[in-house]
């Protein structure tokens, strides 16, 4: 048996000189407003459900989504803040209580700056079978040694204990898939984790499509995913980003208000 040769990727191997604004200073809550308005546009989101927390470097509090608006219609000033315990620390709407997944999970994973929790369709398609999807297509490289599965639907996560439990079960992996419920994308910061989310349900979609054909995929390399894998995350992640915020800020700039 050969060695297998393993890529360099990444910002190691190629940076670019410039890279295209979003042209407009962002608070926080602007971004948090524009991440949600995107993801919905996408088909990430399924209504009403699902979170989306950011906890900036430093700080044990939390920008959060408030329980009962659409992802699709929310705005910088329906941003809520949540302590690390996940009371409501400011805004004017209230916070579901599902919210102790994403504050036992930025407890448990320093890293994990941000969490992104909802019931995409794809992806809750390869849930409901109860397996994590096949890597069949570069973007799916990204999620390389990087995913895990909870096998067992559990309920609403409504309480610290049944979150914590979970959250120990992840790991250090930046994806979860639950089983016969939805994903959970985490990123260091929010372009990571909205990379992450939007790429999931993609993947998922062509994992379950090449199911269907019945036939063998053909096999990626692995050591040309890995580079792959770092290109995507240290390259990719932010350029999508300030698109996506671009686009969303132009389809309506009521976002930021
Ligand atoms: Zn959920």
């Amino acid at each position: 048996m050969t060695e297998e040769r393993v890529r360099q990727g990444g910002l190691g191997v190629w940076a670019p000189s410039k890279v295209p604004p979003i042209g407009v200073d962002l608070s926080d809550e602007q971004k948090m407003a524009v991440a949600f308005r995107h993801l919905a546009d996408v088909g990430f989101a399924e209504n009403m459900a699902g979170h989306i927390t950011w906890q900036p470097d430093d700080r044990s509090d939390m920008f959060v989504n408030p329980w009962g608006l659409w992802w699709q219609e929310l705005t910088a000033s329906d941003i809520c803040v949540v302590d690390e315990n996940a009371r409501v620390v400011s805004g004017r709407w209230d916070v579901t209580p599902a919210i102790h997944l994403h504050t036992e999970l930025h407890r448990q994973r320093p890293d994990a700056r941000v969490v992104i929790h909802n019931h995409p369709y794809y992806v809750s398609l390869i849930a409901a079978l109860g397996m994590l999807p096949e890597l069949v297509h570069q973007t799916g490289a990204l999620f390389l040694d990087d995913m895990y599965l909870v096998p067992e639907y559990d309920g609403e996560i409504d309480a610290p204990w049944r979150a914590n439990e979970l959250a120990g079960q992840v790991g250090w992996a930046n994806l979860v898939i639950l089983a016969n419920h939805g994903v959970i994308a985490t990123g260091s910061n929010l372009a990571q984790a909205v990379y992450r989310a939007v790429s999931i349900e993609r993947v998922c979609r062509l994992a379950y499509d090449v199911l269907v054909t019945g036939r063998t995929p053909s096999r990626m390399n692995r050591g040309d995913m890995v580079g792959m894998q770092a290109s995507l995350i240290e390259r990719a992640a932010d350029v999508y980003w300030a698109g996506a915020a671009r686009m969303t800020i132009k389809a309506d700039r009521g976002v930021l208000e």
